[in-house]
């Protein structure tokens, strides 16, 4: 299935076929606004004008051709998308984990191409050294059917500090700030203020705003087939200018906010609320709905530290969550794990 196209963000496409006309588009660019405005999209989109075999002389992508079909269906092979992944749990070598890398990377992307509405990534999920040293093997690739390789990084916060893989890392800043002239860099993220700065000093930033409520409209009636007009209203309300919020809507990341919520009135509310939310939870659904919960309440630790809360409380109960999770894709019982983890959390700072 083709993914869906790119709704909104028609000044900024205007700026970016305007540059790749005048061959003035950086080498490495960081596409920067809020969750759920379309930024990968937004990235594919420029992937594919920059592919495209008969670009018109705008810039723009013709849209038809086997370049730009293979885009559209996520399949081109000189279009990488990177996009953060859970931590393998298992073993092997440096090969052994590229090749995992390689392996689950390559699942996403067919999940994808089933269906190309995707949810934003799960709280743990990163890039790793083992993508890094993938996408520094792939950037010494000759193109395989394009004039060019374009590599696209999306959530780039996640792009995690390299310790122990200097080379590796060293290389990826190196291949940012030179790129070879046959490649471009897409990185994209939500929390720019996250991002390494030895990465955010070497790709060119711009600003991808919210979209217009007529905008999201459009998109819910033509790709989500949404129709009566008040739940139309409402959800599109909801999404306050993102359409990815449009789709978190009955999704696992909503539902994980609402119990994370209902977790912390537990946390507040004395040991017998917090053992009682405990055994309220199924013994073992470590990989359904408590991961979601987890995921819930480290979007929301995340979102206090980002706005300055009492900063050491909070790194601590992002580190006792992580843990939790951790113990979570064990064979723990979640009902064990939440009981200390209230507990953890209620203990006064
Ligand atoms: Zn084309």
């Amino acid at each position: 299935m083709p993914i869906p196209p790119l709704y909104g963000h028609e000044g900024i496409q205007h700026r970016l076929v305007g540059a790749i006309a005048s061959g003035r588009l950086p080498q490495a660019l960081l596409l920067e606004g809020p969750p759920g405005v379309g930024k990968q999209r937004l990235a594919l989109w420029l992937a594919q004008a920059l592919v495209c075999d008969a670009a018109r002389s705008t810039g723009e992508a013709c849209g038809t051709c086997q370049q730009c079909r293979l885009v559209l269906s996520l399949s081109h092979p000189d279009v990488h998308w990177f996009v953060p992944l859970e931590p393998s749990k298992k073993g092997g070598d440096a090969d052994k984990q590229v090749e995992l890398v390689e392996e689950a990377l390559g699942e996403e992307m067919a999940a994808r191409r089933q269906q190309p509405l995707y949810e934003p990534p799960a709280g743990l999920a990163n890039h790793g050294i083992a993508a890094v040293r993938l996408l520094l093997r792939r950037l010494v690739l000759t193109p395989a059917l394009a004039r060019r390789k374009v590599f696209l990084i999306g959530d780039a916060e996640r792009l995690v500090p390299q310790t122990g893989a200097e080379a590796a890392a060293n290389a990826l800043l190196k291949a940012l700030e030179e790129p070879p002239a046959d490649t471009v860099f897409i990185l994209t993220t939500a929390a720019p203020d996250s991002l390494l700065p030895t990465i955010l000093s070497r790709v060119v930033r711009v600003r991808v705003a919210r979209l217009a409520d007529s905008v999201v409209t459009s998109f819910a009636q033509h790709e989500l087939g949404l129709t009566g007009q008040r739940e139309l209203a409402q959800r599109v309300a909801l999404a306050d200018g993102r359409i990815g919020r449009l789709l978190a809507d009955g999704n696992g990341q909503a539902r994980g906010t609402d119990a994370a919520e209902r977790f912390l009135a537990a946390v507040q509310g004395g040991p017998a609320h917090r053992y009682g939310f405990a055994l309220g939870l199924q013994p073992f659904q470590a990989r359904g709905g408590f991961t979601e919960m987890l995921d819930g309440l480290l979007e929301r630790l995340r979102e206090q530290a980002r706005s300055g809360g009492e900063t050491d409380t909070v790194v601590e109960a992002i580190a006792r969550v992580l843990e939790a999770r951790g113990l979570a894709q064990g064979n723990v019982n979640p009902q064990l794990v939440a009981a200390v983890l209230a507990d953890d959390l209620a203990e006064p700072a």
